[in-house]
């Protein structure tokens, strides 16, 4: 496995492997990884003979009062992770490497970065494809994949990829959670131990859901409202959105009709986290 900290190393690499016809899987993450992660490896592996894997907390992404400077990082560890993956290339890029100081390129998708998580990370998304953007043309992967634990960001770059032509297949791999359904995220090593415990009720919220919307309940208003009262009963979290819309377009969901993302944000104390379910459409 090689670890490789410049663009121009990363190219000579990708032009080698292109021209020996392997196709290349990426997985872009900001490290500190977990199974949820590796799970994401081995779905690119599935698709590719080389996995790429980038580790960069990318600070474009990240607004003035969150958590860049403190967002965990192990780089040793995450590296013997990727290794018994059988990673071929981890991509590990300073910040210089990445924005130039005369940076002053973005890339956004309109509307789709204003709703759920846009409306209090305003500026979230742009970050996010535009990291991604750059990370596709230096690594030009046939396939990249993405978590279902963050399913604006995978709507959002599949409208980007399909917006501006990049040659890149995008997938999107299920939610992996805690033992006790807490979805695995590189911020819950914030929790304390009682938020950790409190944390379990944003799945079984989720869970919520889906039973009622499996018993027949399709008024989202009164799901919703059930949801956040278990929250609000059974954890200190401080609710910053529940919200339904719809899994593909993020307009106005129709419930039953087409397949309905029920998506939520949640603090406990200053950690944010974030999960969703997905209500399929009834046919
Ligand atoms: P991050 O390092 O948090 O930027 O995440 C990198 C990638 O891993 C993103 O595509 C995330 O959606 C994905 N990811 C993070 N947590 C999980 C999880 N629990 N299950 C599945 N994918 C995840």
């Amino acid at each position: 496995m090689k670890v490789i900290r410049t663009i121009s190393e990363m190219r000579n690499w990708v032009n080698a492997t292109r021209q020996k016809g392997k196709r290349i899987g990426f997985v872009p993450t900001m490290g500190f990884l977990h199974e949820g992660h590796l799970s994401l490896i081995r779905e690119a592996r599935k698709f590719a003979d080389q996995v790429v894997v980038s580790i960069y907390v990318n600070p474009t992404q990240f607004g003035p009062n969150e958590d860049f400077d403190r967002y965990p990082r192990d780089f040793q560890r995450d590296e013997r992770l990727c290794r018994q993956e059988e990673v071929s290339v981890v991509f590990y890029p300073t910040n210089d490497e990445m924005y130039s100081p005369f940076h002053k390129t973005y890339i956004i998708t309109e509307d789709l970065s204003g709703v759920l998580c846009g409306r209090s990370r305003p500026t979230h998304f742009r970050g996010v494809t535009t990291i991604v953007g750059k990370l596709f043309n230096i690594v030009q992967p046939d396939i990249a994949v993405f978590g279902q634990k963050d399913a604006q960001q995978a709507v959002i770059i599949k409208r980007m990829v399909a917006d501006l032509n990049f040659p890149v297949e995008i997938k999107v791999a299920p939610i992996v959670r805690e033992m006790d359904g807490l979805a695995m995220s590189s911020r819950n090593k914030y929790l304390t131990p009682q938020q950790r415990k409190e944390a379990t009720v944003l799945y079984r919220s989720l869970q919520l859901a889906e039973k009622e919307y499996a018993d027949g309940n399709t008024d989202i208003q009164s799901i919703k409202s059930k949801m956040r009262k278990l929250i609000e009963t059974e954890s200190s979290g401080k609710i910053d959105y529940i919200e339904a819309v719809d899994a593909e377009t993020l307009d106005a969901p129709q419930l039953g009709k087409r397949d309905t993302l029920v998506a939520l944000a949640v603090y406990f104390g200053n950690t944010r986290l974030i999960d969703n379910t997905i209500l399929k459409k009834q046919n």
